[in-house]
């Protein structure tokens, strides 16, 4: 009996990741997500991001214990630094170091994906500006915004869950000096972001979406997945959206970002924005030095930038 339940348990897992790689091919089609869900099932690239705030003399004398690092520098301009001669069979994370804290108790780097550094970039943040992360944690981006932000810039970040919220403190506590008055730490829906209209410089919102990476590396959650829930996290977007450029000054930027291959969760997102949002916008195209185009915007996938991604983002700019 305990054989067949398990080949009943085998059977319907096969179903649901049938059901996902139909769904994903019929939008890739059939050579590219050959190639593409082959990358999505490596092990997940990291970065190391160095923090401003912390000594980096304490940080560089670690640096010689890390050898085959090599700079991000021709993609990224806030120093990172990720494996050398990395190839799709490279686990980096067992041999990053864990981040440490400096001599005086600021941790020394971050650890995420270049893809994300890369959507903070997008925001072309300058060192005055007010910035409103709206949903930040656990925090990588918003660590990466303050290294462009300059003393008399502002930075609130935003997170709807209270433990996910805990963990964010945690984060900037951890990388910034003690009492840094430019940050504002916010617990509300960002759906109903509507109290402060045009308050912001420019606004990060990294929607939570149908991380199918992440779901393809953990067989609980894999298991949740269904075409329904991209359908879902659409419409939750939209809201989204609609309030990150709600609360951006005419002429700010909005950058919407997402680590979903689902174009229904990206471009289609921010189509509807455009023609269906009461406030206008205009796309700003750019081109970036790893990943590719789309309609709207600009997607990181791993099969074509040896790893890294997956990350949409486009750049919105309120013109009203
Ligand atoms: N930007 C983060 C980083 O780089 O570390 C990752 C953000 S994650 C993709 C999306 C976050 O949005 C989650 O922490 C989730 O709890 C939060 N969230 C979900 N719904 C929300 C809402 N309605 N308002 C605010 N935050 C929300």
């Amino acid at each position: 009996a305990k054989e067949k339940a398990q080949a009943k348990e085998q059977e319907r897992r096969e179903a649901i990741f049938n059901a996902f790689s139909n769904f994903y091919e019929q939008e890739y089609g059939h050579e590219r997500w050959q190639t593409l869900i082959e990358a999505l099932k490596k092990p997940v690239r990291h970065c190391i991001m160095v923090n401003k705030y912390s000594n980096t003399d304490d940080f560089k004398t670690r640096l010689p214990t890390l050898p085959e690092l090599e700079p991000l520098s021709s993609f990224v301009s806030i120093p990172c630094f990720g494996i050398a001669n990395y190839n799709a069979n490279t686990t980096e994370e067992q041999r990053f170091p864990p981040p440490q804290k400096d001599g005086t108790g600021i941790t020394d780097y971050y650890i995420l994906d270049a893809g994300s550094v890369l959507a903070t970039e997008a925001l072309d943040i300058q060192p005055d500006d007010r910035v409103l992360d709206l949903c930040a944690a656990p925090g990588g981006k918003s660590v990466s915004i303050l290294q462009r932000l300059g003393e008399y810039g502002s930075l609130t970040v935003n997170e709807l869950s209270p433990d996910r919220r805990r963990r964010l403190r945690q984060v900037l506590d951890g990388y910034l000096p003690p009492k840094d008055e430019r940050i504002n730490v916010m617990g509300k829906d960002g759906t109903k972001w509507y109290s402060e209209p045009e308050q912001y410089d420019k606004v990060l919102l990294d929607a939570p979406c149908s991380s199918e990476r992440h779901l393809l590396h953990d067989e609980k959650e894999f298991e949740q997945w269904s075409p329904k829930r991209t359908v879902h996290n659409a419409e939750r977007q939209l809201k989204l959206l609609k309030a990150a450029v709600h609360s951006v000054t005419v002429g700010g930027l909005v950058v919407y970002g997402t680590c979903s291959i689902s174009s229904a969760e990206n471009d289609k997102v921010v189509s509807k924005m455009i023609r269906k949002g009461k406030i206008p916008v205009e796309v700003v195209k750019k081109s970036w030095p790893i990943g590719e185009r789309t309609k709207y915007g600009w997607i990181i996938l791993p099969d074509m930038t040896d790893g890294w991604g997956p990350l949409y983002f486009s750049i919105l700019r309120r013109t009203g």
